[in-house]
């Protein structure tokens, strides 16, 4: 799948027999499907995907011209997402399109509703037309390899991720004029989600199908096709960041330091211009592997939401100070703001870690 651009199949499909509460909607032209998913147009889910991850993903979506007829009564299917994906999957083979050629395939259903979302991380994913273009951006995430960001409170719980909550410090995106008339369901369907964090790309990039060392904390090339954007710090080190939205790949985005809880520290700098229009400026503080979601949940070693630091010199903040969820204490570790700078529009800040 990596490093060769992701062949993705959206077959579509109308079910044969329609729940009697279904959602009365409008077939979306291919004219559309084509704008949400591929076309270069800047807020296409792979122009998104493409940005987010410094070109690393490399999406290419195909779509039949045609829409199937999907045998099967959604009243029974429609909760049961990895069953609609292989009757979708089935029902293409039997319209002779091939998917053998494809790394994954995005089963569009029609009408909603559906248990719409992705099953596993890389893996498949249904959606139907009741969804908005931020939930498409968040699955979409998930079959590209993505798993859920994790804080205090549990899963989803990072406001600093596309792969946390939906719909939290979104940002508008201009309608275009040729879809004025279009109908969306969801009454936000035209924003657009926050970046994917980079603490997230450090997880999915660490994974060895992506060219990392398969170690959190292994230093230099850990994590593979994106550690030309990571510095690995000792404690005490200080390194320049540029905000994640606006780096041009030439400096750091993300401070990673190995710590005795396990693991590492990991701190990147988010400031509200492009896709993080939507978010309030600050230095963000997240582990990954020195929390574990506990018995349960499938993520393994989730980028986790610790703190953030105003982005102001001298400003700091005290992380693992207390306990872990089974009781076990950590030892803390200080993140310091130095400095911070301004060039050509860039934001940059000088942290510390300890
Ligand atoms: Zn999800």
């Amino acid at each position: 799948m990596f490093p060769s651009p992701i062949r993705v199949m959206i077959p579509r499909f109308m079910w044969q027999t329609v729940s009697p509460d279904a959602t009365g909607s409008l077939i979306w032209p291919t004219a559309f499907f084509d704008a949400v998913f591929r076309a270069p147009n800047g807020w296409s889910i792979r122009d998104y995907w493409s940005r987010v991850t410094f070109g690393l993903l490399d999406l290419r979506f195909d779509l039949a011209n045609l829409w199937w007829l999907l045998e099967r009564e959604q009243s029974s299917l429609r909760d049961d997402r990895g069953g609609m994906i292989a009757a979708c999957r089935a029902a293409a083979e039997e319209n002779d399109y091939s998917l053998a050629g494809y790394d994954r395939v995005v089963c569009f259903v029609n009408p909603p509703p559906c248990n719409a979302g992705a099953i596993g991380a890389p893996g498949d994913v249904v959606l139907d037309q009741g969804g908005s273009l931020e939930m498409f951006q968040h699955e979409i995430g998930h079959l590209l390899g993505f798993e859920h960001v994790w804080g205090r409170n549990g899963v989803y719980e990072d406001p600093y991720c596309v792969m946390g909550y939906t719909g939290l410090w979104a940002h508008d995106i201009a309608r275009p004029p040729e879809f004025a008339r279009l109908t969306t369901i969801a009454t936000d369907f035209w924003r657009s989600g926050r970046r994917v964090a980079a603490a997230s790309l450090y997880r999915l990039f660490v994974r060895p199908e992506f060219g990392g060392s398969g170690a959190l904390d292994s230093g230099q090339g850990a994590a593979g096709f994106f550690d030309p954007h990571v510095a690995h710090v000792r404690t005490g080190e200080a390194v320049w960041l540029t905000a994640l939205s606006e780096s041009s790949g030439a400096e750091p985005v993300l401070a990673v330091m190995p710590i005795p809880e396990g693991g590492v520290l990991a701190v990147e700098y988010r400031n509200n211009t492009g896709d993080d229009a939507g978010v309030p400026p600050a230095v963000v503080i997240q582990t990954i592997g020195a929390r574990s979601p506990g018995a349960g949940h499938h993520e393994v070693d989730p980028p986790w939401f610790e703190a953030t630091v105003e982005p102001q010199a001298g400003a700091s903040a005290l992380v693992l100070n207390g306990t872990d969820l089974a009781g076990h204490p950590f030892g803390g570790h200080r993140v310091v703001v130095e400095q911070v700078a301004t060039a050509s529009g860039v934001h940059r800040a000088l942290i510390s870690l300890h």
